[in-house]
């Protein structure tokens, strides 16, 4: 099994065929509950008829041109993106490292343009950007940096949720801030309420790049289409990867003001970036948001969800906390509970366990009440059980 496929993942024994909102049926024909999207990637659930209609009519008229011509579908996206977001200008690549190593390029190249020859980014402990070389050094993990190194150089590390550290960073190499507005593969962190706001007047002061990772928290997830626009502040830069195609590679850097105008002619590409099948996918995505409303149902889902898990975990004492923002949500237990993954997968549902001790779930927008009151009962149980039984 797996012979020839290099052993990066500790993938689990089951092999999906077929998809249908959220829900997968495996090579046995068993179905199971799918809370995770592929990781905020399906946020539209599988095989959405929008989304499939659209990958196959442009499946059937144009693939690729390359960026050597204008690219009609990518204009259109853009210009959507742009007008819903507040940004100028979009560059398209194919996955959230490359979105954001586009932002670090951005970040360098607007240092060198103020006369700093050795731009530096501000970066959080426990983020995650990515597993390219300026990614992962980007990424608050020893563990995805080791046996890497020499690392990338250029990042000052500071806590996350703590704006403090950030305004003590005296470094006149400084030139950015890249954050997340939620930290998902470091457990669903949500920070402080004012954290964002800090971080923007900051950068606003010390001509910094305010530049926010929206990789996994973008296209709907938390309540709102980009997650900043709950802060009440606009970034300098931002990315979007995960979610924007529903599945089909796609991502995105986005920038405004001095920032939309650095990445010149000949100083950034990408092959696939922005090609009409993967920009005819995000623009059904944006499309089926809108008309189903599902940036505000995320929201109001996700709280009753977390409610749920709540009233069902009061009496569970290993439960530490239930968290949530929008249908990012995190149940941290007192102990490591990478085992839950296999019991939930026994019983047809399919859940995460992010930094060893925190449960993530992140199920498509699209979930009905039924299936979120489903997810809410069958995970309960299994989570009390298990906690209970190893006490
Ligand atoms: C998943 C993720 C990435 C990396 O995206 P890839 O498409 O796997 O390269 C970067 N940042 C955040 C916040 C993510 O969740």
């Amino acid at each position: 099994m797996n012979s020839h496929i290099m052993p990066t993942y500790a993938r689990l024994p089951v092999c999906f065929e077929r998809g249908e909102g959220a829900w997968l049926w495996d090579s046995d024909g068993k179905r199971h509950l799918d809370a995770l999207s592929g990781i905020a990637v399906c946020n539209l659930g599988h095989a959405h008829p929008a989304v499939t209609a659209a990958i196959a009519l442009q499946a059937g008229k144009l693939v690729h041109t390359s960026n050597l011509y204008r690219v009609g579908l990518q204009e259109t996206l853009a210009d959507a993106l742009a007008s819903a977001s507040g940004m100028d200008n979009v560059f398209f690549c194919n996955s959230g490292a490359e979105a954001n190593e586009a932002a670090i390029k951005l970040a360098r190249k607007y240092g060198h343009g103020l006369g700093v020859c050795e731009p530096a980014v501000i970066v959080m402990e426990n983020s995650f950007h990515g597993r390219t070389l300026a990614t992962l050094s980007a990424t608050g993990n020893r563990k995805i940096q080791e046996g890497f190194e020499p690392l990338v150089s250029g990042f000052v590390r500071v806590p996350y949720d703590d704006a403090d550290a950030v305004s003590a960073i005296d470094n006149p190499n400084v030139v950015a801030v890249l954050v997340e507005p939620v930290q998902g593969e470091g457990g669903v962190r949500i920070p402080s309420p004012g954290y964002l706001k800090r971080l923007r007047e900051l950068c606003d002061q010390r001509q910094w790049l305010l530049m926010l990772d929206e990789v996994q928290t973008g296209m709907g997830r938390t309540g709102s289409l980009f997650a900043f626009q709950q802060a009440g502040i606009v970034p300098d830069v931002f990315t979007l990867a995960k979610a924007l195609g529903n599945g089909v590679p796609i991502g995105a850097c986005l920038a405004r003001g001095t920032a939309a105008e650095i990445l010149t002619v000949g100083k950034h590409g990408s092959t696939f970036g922005g090609n009409p099948l993967a920009c005819a996918a995000a623009l059904a995505v944006l499309k089926t948001l809108g008309e189903e409303n599902l940036v505000q149902r995320a929201g109001i889902l996700g709280s009753a969800i977390a409610a749920n898990f709540r009233t069902e975990f009061g009496s569970n004492p290993h439960v530490r906390e239930v968290r949530n923002h929008g249908l990012m949500i995190g149940i941290e237990l007192d102990r490591p509970c990478a085992d839950l993954v296999g019991l939930a997968l026994a019983q047809g549902l399919l859940i995460n366990v992010t930094a060893e001790t925190t449960i993530r779930l992140l199920p498509p927008l699209i979930l009905d009440n039924a299936e979120a009151q489903l997810l809410v009962g069958q995970l309960a149980g299994i989570v009390n059980a298990h906690t209970i039984q190893n006490q």
